[in-house]
């Protein structure tokens, strides 16, 4: 459970993200989306507590895991990468073990000795997936976490996700640009306008009929197949 009342958040420029109330229950799977700079990671950088906000407050029940929307890697192989994110909680040949079978859900299996330095921007967000699905996590925050990858992969690791979500009955926030994925993987959908949420509800009726109309206006751009 995610509960946010009066957040607000000021950067230099002006830009202002004012969120009177959200409220993200147990397992849902939440999609935010709106133009570039509507605040999407703003919002997902100050849940997960890397930038701090002005006022309000937020409560989160359980423990979140965070994907940022700049792919990064930790030195060395892309194996010991995905392990890291078991943290500690499997050792020696199980840690391998876990590590190896989250590579193969990204597709990865053969890079698993490589630099991660080495990866592309689209297979170290597929690492960067493989090192969150090493380990179950109540909550997942994922700041366009398929952004680079290729579109047939795309279909693949949304498949990953849900599964993921499913087993350990995770609850999912994640920003994308692309309708499809918002489609894909939602349940309830955030449409977020200069900072303020427009539209916030279940993924169907928000897309068959906005209240607002930014929303409005903002999903006739989109053509969901
Ligand atoms: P989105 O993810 O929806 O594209 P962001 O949350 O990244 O939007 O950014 C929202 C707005 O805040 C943008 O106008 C962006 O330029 C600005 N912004 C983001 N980070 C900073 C910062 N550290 N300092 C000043 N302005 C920022
Ligand atoms: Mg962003």
């Amino acid at each position: 459970m995610i509960e946010i009342i009066g957040l607000r958040k000021q950067y230099s420029n002006d830009f202002l993200l004012e969120i009177e109330e959200l409220n993200i229950d147990d397992g849902e799977r939440v999609a935010i989306v709106g133009p570039n700079g509507s605040g999407k990671s703003t919002l997902l950088n100050i849940i997960a507590g890397v930038i701090s906000h002005d006022s309000g407050s937020i409560n989160i029940k359980g423990e979140c895991v965070f994907l940022p929307q700049s792919p990064y890697c930790f030195q060395g192989s892309v194996l010991s990468n995905v392990k890291i994110g078991l943290n500690g909680s499997a050792k020696g040949k199980d840690a391998r073990k876990a590590a190896s079978e989250a590579l193969k859900k990204t597709e990865l299996e053969k890079f698993g000795r490589n630099k991660a330095g080495s990866l592309s921007g689209g297979e170290t967000q597929r690492m960067m997936l493989a090192r969150m699905l090493v380990k179950k996590h109540e909550c997942l925050l994922l700041d366009e976490p398929l952004s680079a990858v290729d579109i047939e992969f795309c279909r693949k690791l949304e498949r990953v996700l849900l599964d993921f979500c499913a087993q350990n009955g995770s609850t999912m926030l994640i920003s994308t640009h692309l309708p499809v994925q918002a489609v894909n993987l939602s349940t309830k959908i955030i449409i977020m306008n200069n900072g303020r949420i427009e539209e916030y509800g279940n993924t169907r009726d928000v897309i068959q009929h906005p209240n607002t109309k930014f929303g409005k206006m903002f999903l006739e751009q989109w053509r969901i197949e």
